[in-house]
């Protein structure tokens, strides 16, 4: 039953907070997602989070389908973890020197992952991605490297051409300040095409460093590759002796604890990570064969380096971590749960015949304003999709329920929504439907 437009949550606390802080950070936030420029009000700022629920300045309470943007895949202020890194927090900080730590979540992941036998840690996905690329090109002695349109993979400057997440929320796919000499060493091709990426490598024949994709592209609405497209690309990489790069930044640690690579049934020759596996510290990761690694500093020419990088306490979040991710049912309890809450929101637009769809995959989910089955990227979403979004993003605020504020951005669910609150988000989700439509 449509109960009609909820009245708006207060936002006093958030609105006064964000004054002050427009006049210390451009646009008042310290990360362009965050500012709710696309929807509707003030950004929310977080006082605390625990469980699946997280609470603003104001004191309203929101099931929180963010998740930091996806590192919380255990959910907010999770005991383990926060236990973990206040006892390694007792010896210090931070020591700019290796510490056992380090060893212990390389072990944790080297032991149980087909695709890493040589890891580097850094501080932020960016960071990650940008080193794996400078790897290739160090690996291979060639500049060129081909991305796919919408995929987002960090602000380094070769990576910010026809890229996703906030660019692409913001109406401007590419980012000023990129010299147009970098930006020419990046081919960027539609995705889920095969003669684009041939003629690609036509043209560019023996200049291809790297093809880059984000393993299940998630920056730009959720773009489900086919397995015969990847194993196309796998293919056509080894044949042209350049290297795949997997960006697993959102699906690495997430639709299982091998990744998007495993889903496939690929092995690339780079893989990326960040996000889960800092438990939502800050901690990236790229990693290869021994060979490949081999070319890093100090052993090899490719420098890379970082302070902060093999943190010990954003070491003990990511071991804390993935320790339960390792338990032999997490993934599968996970991703059921997932997938039964988003079939019933998805069997409740269908019989009322609204163009709406949900695409995904394990815990990952987006909302798309369309009657497509499949889509080949998020262009072909109906025309005035974000407006959508945006009333559903406000109706879902006003019922306690909180999406990333982007109709771009996937949602997640967490190990610690338990079914309450999903029935709970559910029925919200079904009212700001009715609301849109
Ligand atoms: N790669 C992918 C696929 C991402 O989704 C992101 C961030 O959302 C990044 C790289 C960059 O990671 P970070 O924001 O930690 O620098």
């Amino acid at each position: 039953v449509n109960t009609g437009s909820k009245p708006d949550i207060s936002r006093v606390k958030s609105a006064e907070l964000y004054e002050k802080s427009k006049t210390y950070f451009p646009g008042g936030v310290n990360s362009p997602v965050r500012a709710f420029k696309s929807v509707y009000g003030t950004p929310l700022f977080i006082e605390k989070g625990d469980g699946c629920f997280i609470w603003d300045a104001d004191g309203n309470q929101f099931i929180d389908f963010c998740g930091s943007w996806g590192p919380l895949i255990l959910g907010h202020n999770n005991p383990k973890i926060r236990e973990k890194v206040t006892e390694v927090m007792q010896n210090g900080m931070s020591f700019g020197a290796p510490t056992a730590l380090e060893n212990e979540l390389a072990e944790l992941i080297i032991k149980n992952n087909r695709f890493v036998e040589k890891i580097r840690f850094t501080s932020s996905g960016t960071e990650a991605v940008m080193s794996a690329i400078r790897l290739a090109r160090g690996f291979t002695g060639r500049d060129k490297i081909i991305k796919f349109e919408g995929c987002y993979h960090g602000h380094s400057d070769s990576l910010l051409v026809k890229a996703g997440s906030g660019l692409v929320t913001f109406g401007e796919t590419s980012s000023a300040g990129v010299p147009k000499s970098f930006a020419e060493e990046t081919i960027v091709i539609p995705l889920n095409d095969t003669t684009a990426i041939e003629q690609a490598f036509t043209q560019f024949k023996d200049r291809v460093a790297a093809v880059i994709i984000e393993g299940i592209p998630a920056n730009n609405g959720l773009i489900i590759q086919d397995e015969e497209y990847i194993k196309f690309l796998r293919k056509i990489c080894t044949e042209n002796n350049s290297l795949l790069i997997f960006d697993e930044v959102i699906t690495g640690f997430r639709v299982g604890f091998e990744g998007a690579a495993a889903h496939y049934g690929i092995t690339p020759d780079i893989v990326t990570y960040g996000k889960i596996i800092g438990g939502g510290l800050p901690v990236g990761m790229y990693g290869a064969s021994a060979e490949i690694m081999a070319h890093i500093s100090p052993d090899g020419g490719v420098y890379q380096a970082g302070t902060l990088s093999g943190n010990p306490v954003a070491m003990a979040a990511g071991i804390a971590t993935l320790t339960e991710l390792n338990k032999s049912s997490f993934y599968k309890d996970l991703n059921s749960k997932s997938q039964e809450f988003v079939a019933s929101i998805q069997r409740f637009a269908t019989a009322r015949n609204y163009k709406f769809k949900v695409f995904t995959i394990g815990s990952i989910f987006w909302f798309a304003f369309t009657d497509k089955d499949k889509i080949q990227s998020a262009d072909d979403i109906d025309a005035n999709s974000m407006e959508k979004f945006k009333i559903m993003h406000r109706e879902l605020l006003n019922r306690g329920i909180y999406l990333g504020p982007s109709g771009y951005e996937v949602g997640f669910v967490s190990a610690a929504h338990t079914k309450i609150e999903l029935e709970k988000a559910k029925r919200a989700i079904f009212e700001a439907l009715d609301l849109v439509f």
